[in-house]
């Protein structure tokens, strides 16, 4: 597996925590990721909101694959809209609308993409390593490492981690693994241990 680019990760704390401070968040608290995207100018829409889905549409959208999809992104020229799936759970959505604010802050550019009968274009299948790149951004912003760091050291296990970033188990699983926390605690426990 390709890895990300030398520096990405460390650029990544550092824009989550000048995205956090823009926004007023509490630098250790959950980040709605709504409020990313009012901040970046970026409409985010359920299906119900999209005009002119007849009810077939949205019931094949939002029930019989409501699965099969977490998130559409549109662009016209700079403005963005991100259709999200809110038939998943707050966790995942928040995770899903990060991860596509990331590819809009990351200014990426799609591999495949689709021009609608209006012209806007809809933004789809991009390479690995900007998945991987929006995927860092995703879990940095919604989940710092400095935060992580002080729950997993207070004793927090991943599900009370998870319910305190409004994020899914899974979400702290894969930080806990890329951002070396569990060592650094470890560390910290031998390093206070006194008998
Ligand atoms: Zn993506």
């Amino acid at each position: 597996m390709p890895g990300l680019r030398r520096g990405f990760k460390t650029w990544c704390e550092n824009a989550a925590r000048g995205y956090r401070r823009d926004l007023g968040a509490d630098p250790l608290g959950p980040l709605d990721p709504r409020m990313l995207a009012e901040n970046l100018g970026v409409a985010v829409w359920t299906p119900q909101q999209v005009p002119g889905l007849s009810p077939r549409d949205l019931r094949q959208l939002t029930v019989t694959a409501a699965d099969e999809w977490s998130a559409a992104t549109l662009r016209d020229g700079d403005h963005y809209l991100v259709i999200l799936n809110d038939a998943h759970d707050l966790g995942r959505q928040n995770n899903t609308l990060a991860h596509e604010l990331g590819h809009v802050v990351l200014r990426h550019e799609p591999a495949k993409m689709f021009i609608t009968s209006d012209g806007l274009m809809m933004m789809s299948e991009y390479n690995d390593d900007l998945e991987q790149e929006a995927n860092c951004f995703a879990g940095t912003i919604l989940v710092p490492r400095e935060a992580l760091l002080r729950l997993i050291s207070s004793g927090a296990s991943n599900r009370e981690a998870a319910q305190h970033f409004k994020v899914s188990e899974a979400l702290v699983r894969m930080r806990r693994n890329t951002t070396g926390v569990d060592i650094q605690t470890a560390r910290r426990r031998r390093g206070t241990w006194t008998p």
